[in-house]
């Protein structure tokens, strides 16, 4: 048997045992070996006879003091009776319709044992309990260690048609035999030994028979290490690929642009402006993500880059310009960019226009040669606006996905900038590249805070530029904790503020009120309980906020329904949203000044600050409630701090640390194993795979010297499309 041979060849497979590995990706023996364990059971969590509760599940160690088979009295059912001990009691345990079990074992053999436990009448007992491990199962060990009392077990993820056990049992088949011995290492010896990683063979062993944590760990290690480094090869590979095409080269002078617009630019906006400005000058694409909290000034930094563009000659015809596409998450988003930008460009004559699925706009209405800020937009037909977008007549084209479209195409299409689109990854970017050969500078924006390893993994493809400095004479945003008992002087003042004519968010953690015994149970209105959108308008409309136009926004509802919702809102014709924190990427409604978080404990640190920063750009005093019954006055305090003094990008790393990084946009979505999502908060790894990958790259562009490399390159590949 070699690493490539099927898995029915070492174990025979049921239709649905069969199902199910083809549903997962596992095809051969190699595949299973590479299918880690999601936790390991350790002598700690091993319960002695003594302590075992009736109906809890547990696992057991302990020798067989008696073993044999027999047939039920009544239903004449064979079965395996034995009797367990461990020094603190006796177990018995019955195998039914397993009469085999008996001869499979023995008396004074070591056994472990898990199941449901029956306890009555101070008998415990155990009904067809999995066997986990058995003294014959060292034998096949390589550690022929009589010390080693193999208490660490492996448990490995289940999945429909396949349990944790039968990995676990095929998997020790798969050892037995060697298999694991016969893969060739993918990672150089070199790099091994730099960073003490244990090779491939040991590794395989301590994931799936560990004999101490210290093993253990460090082939966790290792396996991190290596998805890592493919990570990071694969989007060095998507970065050269795209890079490979040429860009246009960017005039930058932009200081007349600069100087028309209301406000100076902050430091942070002229370094990140200085970045993108140089990136563009190239002829080579940028592939740029800049970071920055809701309302830092993106945006006067995409305008500034765009208006460089359109003034810059095509090379190719020289009275003609070139182009920019500014593509944003929703719809209200893109008319917002559109009425900003059609302000900021009215001194410069420049064209242009809007495209989502509703409606299709131009700006200006008459001719180019009209410099006026009176000049307005005009409705144009769909049609007509591609034309203008193909003749290179619109320079700026701002729009929603739907300018992902084939039939979208610019005749001189320099620069794109996708605004808060975390799924923009390197398929969508490659549709980018002209039929030409062109490929235009890419600009990505995101108010997401990503933590760093992220930021070198998953977009590792993208240059990144932070902005972390506000826009100054903001009043600063009042943040107050409140529980139970500040409820009452809290909604008094919302309703003060409602009544001058703001309006307010109020964000629960759910849809629906699943769970009906989390329900509040001392029958006042808002004691506490799991808040739900939908229960929680229903009950501020009746009590609290009684009178006030209230909405409900959340993430199961239609795109549609949620643009009406939020058009609503905007227009003033709701003075209340109550939502799930689906609002955190959203529309800039200045004159909402109040923002309840309901539930706070349950959001990370750096949600609360972006779902805070929804507030914080009008030009009124506004407040952020963090609100929290079950929470503790002390964890509700640090709560507030951190949320005050630290920057949405410091608040992510911290985040990260604490409840791991599933948690951000972009890492459930890239398959990343469990494993190396752990690695992510582990910086020193993540750098040292992102320099390793560019030493393979830069040796070996193709590489032809690291096969094995190039073959799990392949299969990654071909797993993620197949999910
Ligand atoms: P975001 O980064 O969230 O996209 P915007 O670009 O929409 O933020 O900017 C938020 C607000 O701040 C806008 O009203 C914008 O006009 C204003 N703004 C941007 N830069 C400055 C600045 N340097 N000084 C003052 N106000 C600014
Ligand atoms: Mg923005």
């Amino acid at each position: 048997m070699e690493p490539t041979s099927l898995i029915k060849s070492i174990t025979r497979l049921t239709k649905t045992q069969a199902d199910a590995l083809k549903r997962i990706g596992l095809f051969n023996l190699q595949d299973l070996l590479l299918y880690f364990p999601n936790r390991h059971e350790d002598s700690g969590s091993f319960k002695k006879i003594l302590d075992l509760e009736n109906g809890t599940r547990v696992i057991i160690q302990g020798q067989i003091k008696s073993i044999k088979k027999e047939v039920s009295f009544k239903s004449r059912i064979p079965l395996t009776r034995a009797k367990i001990i461990d020094g603190t009691g006796t177990l018995e345990v019955t195998w039914l319709h397993q009469p085999y079990i008996a001869t499979m074992l023995k008396e004074g053999e070591n056994i472990t044992l898990s199941g449901t436990v029956n306890l009555k009448n101070s008998k415990r007992s155990i009904l067809n309990p999995d066997i986990l491990k058995t003294n014959k199962d060292m034998s096949t060990s390589l550690f022929n260690d009589s010390s080693d009392n193999f208490t660490i077990l492996p448990v490995y993820p289940e999945t429909k048609g396949l349990n944790a056990k039968w990995f676990y049992y095929t998997i020790q088949k798969i050892i037995a035999v060697g298999i694991h011995k016969k893969i060739i290492d993918p990672l150089p010896q070199s790099v091994l030994d730099t960073y003490h990683l244990p090779k491939l063979e040991s590794a395989l062993l301590w994931m799936h028979m560990p004999r101490q944590q210290a093993d253990h760990r460090a082939a966790q290690k290792r396996f991190a290490f290596e998805e890592i480094l493919y990570i990071e090869i694969e989007r060095l590979r998507a970065r050269a690929e795209y890079q490979s095409h040429g860009a246009y080269t960017v005039n930058t002078d932009v200081t007349d642009f600069i100087k028309s617009l209301p406000f100076t630019l902050t430091t942070g906006q002229k370094t990140v402006l200085a970045d993108v400005l140089k990136d563009c000058e190239q002829k080579i694409p940028m592939t740029r993500l800049l970071e920055g909290d809701v309302g830092s000034g993106k945006t006067a930094i995409a305008a500034t880059l765009s208006h460089a563009v359109i003034n810059t000659h095509s090379p190719n015809k020289k009275n003609e310009y070139l182009q920019v596409l500014y593509m944003a998450p929703t719809e209200i988003l893109a008319n917002q960019h559109f009425e900003s930008f059609t302000k900021m460009f009215a001194p410069f004559g420049k064209t242009i226009g809007l495209l989502t699925s509703n409606s299709c706009k131009k700006y200006p209405s008459k001719s180019i040669s009209m410099k006026s800020a009176d000049v307005e937009w005009t409705p144009v037909s769909r049609t007509q606006l591609l034309k203008w977008a193909a003749d290179g007549s619109i320079d700026i084209l701002i729009g929603t996905h739907s300018l992902m479209s084939k039939s979208v195409v610019m005749r001189h299409f320099a620069l794109a900038i996708i605004d808060e689109q975390h799924r923009f990854g390197s398929k969508q970017r490659h549709a980018l590249i002209s039929k030409d050969g062109y490929a235009p500078h890419l600009l990505s924006m995101t108010a997401t805070p990503i933590p760093r390893t992220l930021a070198l993994t998953i977009f590792g493809d993208l240059d990144l530029s932070l902005l972390d400095e506000m826009p100054a004479g903001r009043k600063p945003i009042i943040t107050k904790f409140i529980n139970r008992g500040g409820r009452i002087d809290m909604y008094k003042h919302i309703r003060e503020e409602l009544e001058k004519g703001r309006q307010s968010y109020v964000i629960c953690p759910r849809i629906d009120e699943r769970d009906e015994e989390a329900k509040p149970k001392t029958g006042s209105k808002n004691s506490g309980g799991l808040r739900s959108v939908n229960e929680e308008a229903k009950i501020l409309a009746k009590g609290e906020l009684a009178g006030y136009r209230i909405g409900v926004l959340h993430g199961k509802m239609k795109p549609s329904e949620k643009e009406d919702i939020m058009e609503k809102y905007l227009r003033h014709d709701l003075d209340v949203l109550v939502a799930t924190s689906v609002v955190e990427v959203g529309v800039n409604v200045p004159n909402a000044s109040i923002i309840i978080i309901e539930e706070a404990e349950r959001f990370g640190a750096a949600q609360l600050h972006q779902l805070r920063g929804r507030v914080i750009r009008g030009t009124h005093q506004s407040y952020c409630y963090l609100v929290s019954d079950s929470g503790s006055e002390k964890s509700g305090k640090r709560l507030t701090s951190l949320v005050e003094t630290k920057s949405g990008f410091e608040l992510a790393e911290a985040d990260m640390m604490e409840r791991g990084p599933g948690q951000f946009a972009g890492v459930k979505q890239s398959g990343m194993s469990d494993i190396a999502m752990e690695a992510l908060k582990n910086i020193r790894l993540v750098e040292a795979a992102k320099k390793e990958a560019r030493a393979i790259l830069e040796s070996d562009k193709e590489l032809k010297k690291h096969p094995e490399i190039s073959a799990r390159l392949k299969l990654r590949e071909k797993i993620i499309h197949f999910e």
